[in-house]
């Protein structure tokens, strides 16, 4: 094991691509040890998508791999490759304690705080290995031993195809790595119509292009695979469910249990939901609320520069980017809704603001 500095950094650091980082990486990935690769709590295209290349890489690298996942992946991810060796925590938590403990290197995908991880943060903290955070959100927490956190990426998959470029390894690509990359960069920019005006997402998606890769089959694998009940859901989330407040410039939809139950709800099924909300013109900040066992769930979006990020913080226990956050509320989903209503108020010049500055 090396004896490594605490990375220090800054709250709002943006790019920490530094060679020194990179050098550390190599020889971490050189040592051949026994490596988690760990994403956050209902875990997404972008944190299954940069788990699975680096599972890929690390091991074509010789090192012993695995891939744990805090509870199950939506069911429109099982097809991408190596998915179904990914060991779900929910499933059997002491194989996957077992697993932390006899790790010498955890990879942290795709979130900023153990505590995203929600069922193993603890194990994580506790945990002797080294913690290595490969992440786009703001505001990463200082729990971690080397850190690779730029915000201005579209995605955590581009942030770890510049990693192992600017390591030398892009050669070593594959496409069944390709494919994984893909889908993060895909999903985490609404199929390239959001945080993607870096010309380097492009330049990377076109070196992904080159290992093979099939874009069309991989859109089709992601959108194209909707079940019936999914799309009756969206149907009645923006018929029956949604609430349009011109004069905050606010859109917000909920699903109750008993919605989710009628609609055979299925872990997924929800995503993207909220952008519905957010596209209708005039309206520059959308939520969804859905209700679980013992709270409610926000989403959160934002068009132009009124942070979402900041408002989950402030009010919901949560976070994320600018412009796509989330957190929880604990009450029902009646005062959830008043609650929200109530805060808007305060908040409405600056959406205003936000969207006069976005056209
Ligand atoms: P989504 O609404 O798609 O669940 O999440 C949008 C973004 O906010 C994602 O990038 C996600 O990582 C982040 N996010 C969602 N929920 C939370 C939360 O509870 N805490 C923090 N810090 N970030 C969150
Ligand atoms: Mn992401």
């Amino acid at each position: 094991m090396v004896n490594l500095q605490k990375n220090k950094f800054s709250k709002n650091s943006i790019l920490r691509i530094s060679e020194s980082s990179i050098n550390y990486l190599k020889k971490l990935i050189g040592e051949k040890s026994d490596v988690i690769i760990t994403t956050h709590y209902n875990p997404d295209g972008d944190a299954i998508g940069s788990s699975l290349a680096l599972y890929h890489f690390l091991v074509a690298q010789g090192l012993n791999v695995t891939v744990l996942i805090p509870n199950e992946l939506p069911s429109f991810l099982h097809w991408m490759p190596g998915s179904r060796k990914a060991v779900i925590y929910s499933e059997n938590p002491t194989f996957g304690d077992g697993l932390i403990s006899g790790a010498d290197v955890l990879f942290c995908m795709d979130y900023n705080s153990l505590s995203r991880v929600k069922l193993f943060s603890e194990q994580l903290r506790a945990s002797s290995a080294t913690r290595v955070l490969i992440d786009h959100h703001i505001q990463p927490e200082n729990e971690f031993d080397l850190i690779f956190s730029v915000t201005t990426v579209s995605s955590t998959s581009e942030l770890l195809y510049q990693i192992l470029d600017e390591a030398g390894f892009a050669s070593e690509i594959t496409r069944k790595m390709a494919e994984c990359f893909f889908v993060g960069m895909m999903t985490d920019t609404g199929s390239f119509s959001y945080a993607c005006n870096r010309p380097e997402t492009f330049q990377i998606a076109a070196n992904l292009i080159k290992t093979g890769l099939d874009v069309e089959k991989v859109h089709r694998m992601v959108y194209d695979t909707y079940s019936e009940s999914r799309m009756r859901l969206l149907g009645h989330c923006l018929g029956s469910n949604m609430k349009v407040l011109p004069e905050y410039a606010t859109a917000y939809i909920w699903l109750t249990k008993e919605d989710l139950e009628n609609y055979n709800y299925q872990q997924g099924d929800t995503e993207g939901v909220v952008n519905y909300a957010l596209s209708i013109q005039n309206v520059a900040v959308a939520a969804l609320f859905t209700e679980r066992d013992d709270r409610i769930r926000v989403s959160l979006r934002s068009k132009g520069e009124f942070s979402v990020n900041e408002f989950a913080r402030t009010h919901f226990n949560g976070g994320g980017h600018r412009n796509a956050a989330g957190g929880d509320v604990f009450k029902s989903m009646p005062d959830t809704l008043v609650w929200f209503e109530s805060l808007l108020p305060n908040i409405s010049g600056e959406i205003h603001k936000s969207l006069a500055n976005y056209k």
